[in-house]
């Protein structure tokens, strides 16, 4: 490709809206450009790395037995009823009418479109197990769009979805899709972290996330030597005692009249009443009212941590959750800033729950239900002392599941996930095979999603220094490119015969012939993060030598280039194989 052919608008200032390096450098070096909200063209460059990642993902299924499909993404959302989701998956899924007024969703996931496809074409248990994926686009109406197309409206995924007989055989599915993903973003250049994800509510019973660390990464992972989980997962683990109080038989729980009052005028927020008191926040109870589609929920959790919604949501079994109104105090007879898990009025289906935590103190100190008041004393009874669950969120410095020492956060980005679905699907749509004895049998599903965008752009973040963009020779937008500083036409004709000859060897270069100074030029190969830099200068026309970049390292050499230029040829060649070889997966 010539560059005077080929348009790559580069920007030499910042642009205002891009927060991150990725998102920044993808508008800079010209791969993409805004349309709207979540919503970005993919330039002729930034394609190429879209169809390079693409292809690696593709080939690594392909080799592991899966295969290629193309669904479309317009889905009558008659098999949205069927499953369920049609009224579960709320604002994020685009839902559009056509013109007879049926209503279709632009497909966030496909579980339902290959669930309804694979019951119409597998009938037997020899037909099991099969796993079958597309590369295509997705539309999900995400609340923040944001990071550029780390997060967008609009972006493309690889979707699998597995169909087994039996659980050993879903897993046997799972954990190749595991090596799978562990191929594909090594060879991508990408460093992942697997870690354990929550698997919902819903069936599910083995879920994995693959995650880049990043400082701007969404997800919060916990670590060990010998755990790794996501925060919305990790089961929190006391070194206190839970214990504590366990012995005072309480069969009731305390009256007002049973505890101390204290004034604390307008005391708001735990971290306000702790410092009023002079007390560590663990003493004292705090109070979390939520409202679910079923109801209040009003939850005791010690004071110096946080819910986690992900695990309230899997108890409680429901798909809305959100912080109750002053007005829903209010109704159970309390009040906001100064709620307590006692004397509670049973309206809107009322349930109250007690963290694991609310078990570290015999007695606490917590709100008083009325403005200004907090109540010193307060017990849990028998009861909510055995039904208290876990429903805290994990934190740095918390003991590891695996009873190796403290976890460590760090920050993530999603980049894949995979997920033993179970039968969800299957049953919702009625799906059977025969066994060998020829009864039906609903098949186990799993399924395995990587974000292509996503995968770009976190190439990028990784992978990037002060002038520009790194790329991994894998998904750069050309391996070489060609640099040629010529003054006479003889010296233009000789370019063009060293073009020729590379592309003759097949070599995915891109010639920068364009009329602007070196140095122009050579910024936009910084920018645009070309592996291998060849520069054509003065050297080359007078002596026959050639210099050649890498741009990882910043190295440098003059090369012989040749009879035929055949030496440069085999150099680029074997700069060329060690930079692949780098990215070779540890398993091949
Ligand atoms: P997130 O928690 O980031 O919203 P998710 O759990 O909704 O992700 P999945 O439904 O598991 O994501 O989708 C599979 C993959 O698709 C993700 O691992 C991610 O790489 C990609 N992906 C999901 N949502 C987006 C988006 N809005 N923009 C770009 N890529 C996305
Ligand atoms: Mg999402």
């Amino acid at each position: 490709m010539k560059a005077s052919r080929f348009l790559i608008p580069t920007l030499r200032e910042d642009p205002q809206d891009a927060q991150v390096a990725s998102h920044r450098l993808m508008l800079r070096a010209g791969l993409v450009r805004k349309v709207g909200a979540g919503l970005y063209h993919l330039l002729p460059a930034g394609l190429r790395v879209i169809r390079k990642i693409e292809n690696i993902v593709r080939e690594e299924m392909n080799r592991s037995g899966a295969m290629e499909f193309q669904l479309p993404v317009l889905i009558p959302s008659e098999l949205w009823e069927k499953s369920g989701r049609w009224n579960t998956m709320g604002k994020e899924m685009f839902r559009v009418q056509d013109r007879h007024e049926v209503w279709n969703v632009l497909g966030p996931t496909h579980e339902e479109s290959f669930t309804d496809l694979m019951q119409q074409v597998l009938r037997s248990y020899r037909d099991l197990p099969v796993n079958v994926y597309q590369i295509h686009t997705k539309f999900r109406d995400e609340i923040r769009p944001r990071f550029g197309v780390i997060r967008s409206r609009e972006f493309i995924m690889k979707d699998a979805y597995s169909f087994h007989a039996d659980e050993a055989s879903l897993d046997d599915t799972y954990q190749e899709m595991r090596r799978t993903y562990r191929r594909i973003f090594q060879r991508a250049g990408l460093e992942t972290v697997p870690v354990e994800a929550d698997s919902g509510a819903m069936g599910g019973s083995g879920s994995e996330e693959f995650m880049v660390p990043s400082e701007i990464g969404e997800e919060i992972l916990l670590l060990s030597e010998k755990y790794r989980s996501n925060q919305e997962k990790t089961p929190v683990i006391y070194n206190e005692s839970l214990e504590a109080g366990a012995e005072t038989k309480r069969p009731k729980p305390p009256a007002i009249e049973d505890m101390e009052s204290i004034d604390t005028p307008k005391i708001k927020t735990i971290e306000e009443l702790a410092k009023f008191l002079k007390v560590d926040s663990a003493e004292l109870l705090k109070s979390v009212l939520y409202r679910t589609e079923h109801g209040l929920v009003f939850i005791g959790i010690r004071g110096d941590r946080d819910i986690n919604e992900v695990k309230l949501k899997n108890h409680l079994k429901c798909s809305e959750l959100e912080p109750a109104a002053d007005e829903d105090f209010k109704k159970i007879g309390s009040v906001t800033g100064s709620a307590g898990p006692f004397g509670l009025k049973n309206t809107d289906n009322l349930q109250i729950l007690f963290d694991l935590s609310a078990l570290t103190r015999p007695h606490w100190i917590t709100g008083g239900n009325a403005r200004d008041l907090h109540v010193k004393g307060f017990w849990l009874t028998d009861e909510q002392r055995k039904t208290a669950v876990d429903l805290a969120l994990a934190v740095d410095g918390d003991p590891s599941p695996a009873g190796d020492g403290p976890l460590k956060a760090m920050r993530g980005i999603e980049v894949g996930h995979i997920f033993k679905l179970g039968k969800k699907y299957t049953e919702a749509f009625k799906m059977t095979v025969l066994d060998p004895d020829q009864k039906p049998i609903t098949p186990i599903m799993g399924c395995y999603g990587v974000g292509i965008n996503r995968t770009m752009a976190t190439v990028i973040e990784q992978s990037h220094d002060e002038k520009g963009i790194v790329w991994p020779i894998s998904v750069a937008p050309f391996e070489v490119c060609l640099v040629s500083i010529t003054k006479t036409d003889e010296e233009k004709q000789a370019a063009q015969d060293v073009y020729d000859a590379f592309l003759k060897e097949g070599i995915d270069v891109l010639w920068d012939d364009r009329d602007l100074r070196p140095g122009v030029r050579f910024n936009d190969a910084e920018l645009l993060g070309y592996p291998i830099r060849v520069t054509l200068g003065k050297f080359f026309f007078q002596e026959g030598q050639a210099e050649l970049q890498i741009r990882k390292s910043g190295e440098s050499s003059k090369i012989e280039a040749g009879k035929g230029y055949s030496g440069l040829i085999q150099e680029i060649q074997r700069i060329r194989k060690e930079l692949f070889e780098e990215l070779k997966a540890d398993d091949s």
